[in-house]
């Protein structure tokens, strides 16, 4: 496998491996390269982030060494990420790229719920600030998918319609695909990368990855790219199903997905990679 994975937690916030021994599996499995990408600290929610409770200030120093050591002894590159929320601040600079993410509807008057917790949260958010109306909802949180890709600029966009995660939309229905599509056409222009995104696949609640393969035609068609990600929360998840997405890309008309290199971002042929 000469494909890299460049979306994967540790317990630094809520993975359950090790760096060391997510480096290890990626190592194990053959993949070219590996990025973490622990979340941001959301102050208005800290079940999921990295927060001091999990040593934030760790973070960094530990991927850095991790870093080093496997670029030493094995030529292996690893990748300093963070899964940059809406609404969290972060300094930038100290990573070596950003996965700009929405997990929250922030309403301006403060009202904030999750959108891929327990679904009792999600649905009773959708009940309390739109009336139950879910269009209103999809809208609401695309419209912070592009501000998120307007304002930040993150390296890549992460879980495209993470929102469908507890069928909280119809994804057949013609009027939510019409405001994902204007959403996803807006988010392209300030970022033309966006993962392939497997988390909902690996916990069982969707068969088909982030973003639903019907929206790939359209990033294609505008010259989006994509980028393979596991979102693996465990060493054994990582590049989770990677062959299969390679294979889905191909078939859509992908000739190509982007891969991260201590040089920037190149562009791999898919043919070369299965
Ligand atoms: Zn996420
Ligand atoms: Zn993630």
């Amino acid at each position: 496998m000469a494909f890299g994975d460049f979306h994967t937690h540790t317990i630094f916030s809520d993975g359950f491996g090790t760096v060391e021994e997510m480096v290890n599996s990626a190592r194990a499995k053959g993949l070219s390269a590996l990025g973490i990408s622990d979340h941001s600290m959301t102050p208005f929610d800290l079940r999921y982030c990295m927060r001091p409770e999990t040593n934030i200030e760790k973070y960094e120093p530990t991927v850095r060494e991790a870093q080093k050591r496997a670029r030493e002894l094995h030529n292996f590159p690893v990748f300093l990420g963070i899964e940059w929320d809406l609404g969290s601040e972060i300094d930038r600079e100290r990573y070596d790229y950003t996965i700009g993410s929405v997990h929250y509807i922030i309403r301006k008057n403060g009202d904030i719920f999750p959108v891929d917790s327990q679904p009792e949260k999600v649905f009773g958010g959708i009940e309390r600030v739109f009336g139950g109306n879910r269009l209103d909802f999809a809208k609401a949180y695309f419209e912070q998918v592009v501000t998120h890709a307007e304002k930040n600029k993150p390296t890549f966009m992460g879980h495209f319609d993470l929102l469908t995660k507890h069928k909280t939309v119809d994804e057949d229905d013609e009027a939510y695909l019409a405001v994902a599509r204007e959403a996803l056409a807006e988010m392209l222009k300030h970022v033309p990368l966006l993962e392939i995104n497997m988390g909902a696949v690996i916990r069982g609640l969707r068969s088909v990855p982030y973003p639903h393969p019907k929206f790939l035609p359209l990033v294609l068609e505008l010259g989006g790219k994509v980028i393979l990600s596991s979102d693996a929360h465990h060493p054994d998840k990582i590049a989770f199903q990677f062959p299969e997405m390679l294979r889905l890309l191909a078939d859509i008309g992908f000739t190509h997905v982007s891969r991260l290199t201590p040089d920037g971002i190149v562009e791999d042929e898919i043919a070369t990679l299965l």
